[in-house]
């Protein structure tokens, strides 16, 4: 069947945002409260003639106190069904605790994983997102899921890994 790309991440970081920005129409639920993505949603995705399953995950968030454990099996589920990951982070924040701890679980994966440092709306963010090397997860990409800002270049590095 198709290569399956699995995107994982903490609540509100624009996962859904971004695989609606992917598929180019808005079928993942997006919002503003965590949480309400279903568990994993499959959707059939391409790009630069490249066909590939995309999975939106989030449907397994429950509250603050159990997030940075509910992140990790999150990261655990997607290494064992998908064949690439892509972690997204908000680069608004940062690299929080439970970032790094997704990131602890997907070093650890034999699958690609590749880096998308979301919501950079603005052109002076790309710097910042240097930081998002210590994640350990390569070159962080740049994208603003919102606005559609390097979401070619992440896709073009998506195939390329798939
Ligand atoms: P998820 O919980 O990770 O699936 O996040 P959502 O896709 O539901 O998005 C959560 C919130 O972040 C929504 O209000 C989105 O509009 C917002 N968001 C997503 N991507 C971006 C982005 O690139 N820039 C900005 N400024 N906001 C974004
Ligand atoms: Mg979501």
């Amino acid at each position: 069947g198709q290569p399956v790309l699995a995107v994982v991440g903490r609540p509100n970081v624009g996962k859904s945002t971004l695989v609606n920005r992917i598929l180019r129409r808005r079928a993942a639920v997006v919002q503003d409260t965590p949480g309400v993505t279903r568990d994993r949603v499959a959707y059939d995705a391409e790009w630069a003639g490249r066909r590939f399953a995309l999975v939106d995950t989030g449907g397994w968030e429950p509250n603050s106190s159990g997030l940075r454990a509910a992140v990790s099996a999150q990261a655990e589920m997607a290494m064992s069904t998908a064949d690439a990951v892509l972690l997204v982070v908000d680069a608004t924040v940062g690299a929080t605790e439970t970032d790094e701890a997704a990131a602890r679980v997907l070093r650890r994966s034999k699958r690609p994983v590749l880096l998308a440092a979301n919501k950079v709306d603005d052109e002076r963010l790309v710097a910042d997102t240097a930081a998002l090397w210590s994640l350990g997860l390569g070159e962080p990409h740049p994208v603003s899921a919102l606005h559609g800002r390097n979401s070619g270049d992440l896709l073009d590095a998506v195939v390329r890994t798939l």
